[in-house]
């Protein structure tokens, strides 16, 4: 005996809405159905496709819940509607029907894992340099300030700027200039230590936080990078201002230099602009009572 009754759709019906209560079990049998929900904005967003062989509903109408997104018939389809009360009796004949939904339930899981884990990823990631991105920074940073405040150890943090990328990018294409960050994202990374977060500040700026590094830790990581660059051989590297593409640094270092996240950042970046300023490819790392001095 064949459960409930053939249908042929055509293409654009929608089978059901979100929000709708379950009362039917839908096996694909030809054609391609979409399952989709509505973001915050209103938008619809296309979750998967189904392709023949499919069931679809079965959760909803199992836990007689209602439907958490929306189907609809992206071609024309053929499809075999079971209802609520058909399909949780063949569900009691035949256990072994309820071995394959398992597992169809496993399948979905993982790829909404998988997808769920990616979407984060890009939240956090900058898409050119794949380096963490600002945000995920500023978050991590003052955390591990909380972190730092229980254990007493220090916290630095390590802002970079390309030196005249403006004429690099004049020079050899805006193309080019992209290669160099990428580059130079790369050098960052495998300059550090594990679990320093790298990341991209801005067009041609860089962050690392040094978790437990001192202020001359942090100044002999940061000089070691700025070395790094200077002696990488870049595409037409040459016929830039300093004869190499280079970097500026400025350090600061928790507690000396700031208590939060934002004050930190500013007291590097207040470091960066001095190490621009006393000539461009050397690191900065002068505490808020040296610069007085010097004043
Ligand atoms: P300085 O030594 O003072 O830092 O000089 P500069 O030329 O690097 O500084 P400026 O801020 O004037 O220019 C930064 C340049 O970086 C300008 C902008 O076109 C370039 N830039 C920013 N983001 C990107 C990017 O994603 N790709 C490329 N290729 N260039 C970028
Ligand atoms: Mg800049
Ligand atoms: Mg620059």
């Amino acid at each position: 005996m064949t459960l409930g009754q053939e249908w042929r759709l055509p293409e654009g019906t929608t089978l059901w809405r979100e929000g709708e209560p379950g009362d039917h079990v839908v096996v694909l049998l030809e054609g391609t159905l979409e399952v989709l929900r509505e973001d915050e904005d209103g938008h619809i967003v296309l979750i998967r496709q189904l392709e023949r062989g499919a069931i679809v509903g079965d959760i909803a109408t199992v836990d007689r819940g209602v439907r958490s997104a929306t189907v609809r018939a992206r071609t024309e389809c053929l499809i075999r509607r079971i209802p609520a009360k058909e399909f949780l009796a063949k569900l009691d004949e035949e256990p072994k029907l309820y071995k394959q939904l398992f597992w169809e339930q496993i399948a979905r899981v993982r790829s909404l894992t998988n997808d769920m884990a990616a979407s984060q990823r890009e939240a956090i990631t900058d898409p050119l340099t794949k380096l963490y991105n600002i945000r995920f920074f500023r978050q991590r940073l003052s955390l591990e300030l909380d972190r730092a405040l229980q254990t007493s150890d220090p916290v630095s943090v390590a802002m970079f700027d390309v030196d005249h990328f403006k004429h690099y990018n004049d020079t050899n294409g805006h193309q080019g200039g992209d290669e160099v960050l990428v580059s130079i994202a790369g050098t960052f990374r495998e300059a550090g230590r594990r679990g320093d977060i790298v990341a991209r500040y801005g067009g041609e700026e860089f962050i690392v936080l040094l978790y437990g590094a001192t202020p001359d830790e942090a100044n002999i990581y940061a000089d070691h990078v700025r070395q790094l660059i200077e002696l990488t051989d870049f595409p037409g590297g040459r016929s830039q201002p300093l004869g190499s593409v280079t970097v500026s640094g400025g350090i600061a270092t928790f507690p000396r230099d700031g208590s939060d996240a934002q004050t930190l950042i500013g007291s590097a970046d207040r470091n960066l602009y001095h190490a621009k300023h006393s000539g461009r490819n050397r690191v900065c790392g002068m505490s808020p009572s040296q610069k007085a001095t010097e004043e």
